[in-house]
């Protein structure tokens, strides 16, 4: 039978070119979890991904209930799960001031790291139970938060420091809406979120890699300057960045080879380790890469966990 995988955020970007790079294999059957229904349907279309081998289903992961309903009408179409891509995110690198999901958390890491981290709890049943040769769940990282890298050591850091913000429900009204307890940064919150993802990753490898066999992987698929993400973002940068990061640091990839890469993380059989974060050298040939001290440190990856668990309802 064909794979089934969901892929976050497919409405556009690095989700766009992953559902078209696995679509277009026919093998998978690429469920889109998308916010704006119409736009995934446009995007889909328009890269020409057939008719048989997608599906939309809505997804706001800025708001629990709907990743509760989304987690739900997945298990009512009785379908197995095989894949799993977290890869929606927003970035709003220029806001002064937080905003927030329904639930009342700021919105970066409410979104990118709350969000994924209740649909992926949810939907973990459904992959342990999945007959599936190979089982994957992919939570797609970035170079940003990782602090032993000279595009991560662009200030503002991440840094999660005692997680006490979080700790404190990630609203400004208790306490503070970034996760170290300090002032509100938009750059930064994203930034903190992409290492959230990471721990997140590492900690679901450690708790369950063994029992489910299922492969638990991040990745960076090298910068892709062209992407919405930077649509918050002053002209000038959206203007330089594609160049900057094509000339001189040569970091810059094609939205169609990052989904590529993403692709291989989701079926290439060389790719199945588990705990590991991928990156690609320039011959586009991957590798298992280092992750920064904060993002591989597993006691602050446990207490994220616990801490993420009581914020969403679980625990
Ligand atoms: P895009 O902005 O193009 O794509 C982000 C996707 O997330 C869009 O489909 C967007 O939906 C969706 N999304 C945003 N908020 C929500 C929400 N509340 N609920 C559901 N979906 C939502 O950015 P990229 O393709 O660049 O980013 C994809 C991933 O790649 C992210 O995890 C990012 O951190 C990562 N990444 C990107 C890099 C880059 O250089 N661009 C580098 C390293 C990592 P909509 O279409 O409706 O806006």
């Amino acid at each position: 039978r064909k794979g089934n995988v969901i892929i976050t955020g497919a409405s556009s970007g690095l989700g766009l070119a992953t559902a078209k790079a696995l679509a277009e294999t026919g093998k998978w059957n690429v469920i889109m979890a998308c916010r704006n229904f119409l736009k995934a349907e446009r995007a889909a279309k328009s890269v020409g991904i057939s008719k048989e081998n997608y599906s939309i289903m809505h997804l706001d992961l800025s708001s629990l209930e709907s990743v509760r309903q989304f987690a739900d009408a997945f298990k009512r179409s009785g379908r197995p799960l095989d894949a799993l891509v977290c890869n929606a995110a927003i970035y709003l690198p220029t806001a002064k001031e937080p905003t927030f999901t329904a639930e009342g958390f700021e919105l970066s890491v409410g979104t990118n790291h709350l969000g994924h981290f209740l649909l992926s709890r949810l939907l973990l049943d459904d992959m342990k139970n999945s007959d599936y040769p190979y089982k994957r769940f992919i939570i797609v990282g970035s170079i940003t938060g990782n602090t032993n890298t000279l595009a991560g050591n662009v200030p503002p850091k991440a840094n999660l420091g005692d997680l006490r913000g979080l700790a404190g429900g990630l609203n400004a009204l208790n306490n503070s809406a970034m996760i170290d307890g300090g002032e509100f940064d938009g750059a930064k919150a994203y930034k903190d979120s992409k290492v959230c993802n990471m721990l997140t990753m590492q900690e679901f490898h450690k708790r369950f890699h063994e029992e489910t066999g299922i492969t638990f992987a991040s990745l960076y698929p090298g910068c892709i300057a062209t992407t919405g993400l930077f649509r918050e973002h002053i002209p000038l940068f959206r203007l330089l960045f594609p160049p900057f990061q094509k000339y001189i640091t040569k970091g810059y990839v094609s939205e169609e080879e990052a989904g590529k890469r993403l692709a291989q993380v989701v079926s290439d059989p060389s790719l199945s380790k588990s705990g590991v974060y991928w990156s690609w050298n320039t011959n586009s040939a991957s590798f298992e890469n280092q992750l920064s001290q904060e993002a591989s440190d597993a006691e602050k990856a446990r207490k994220l966990w616990e801490i993420s668990e009581k914020l969403v309802g679980l625990a």
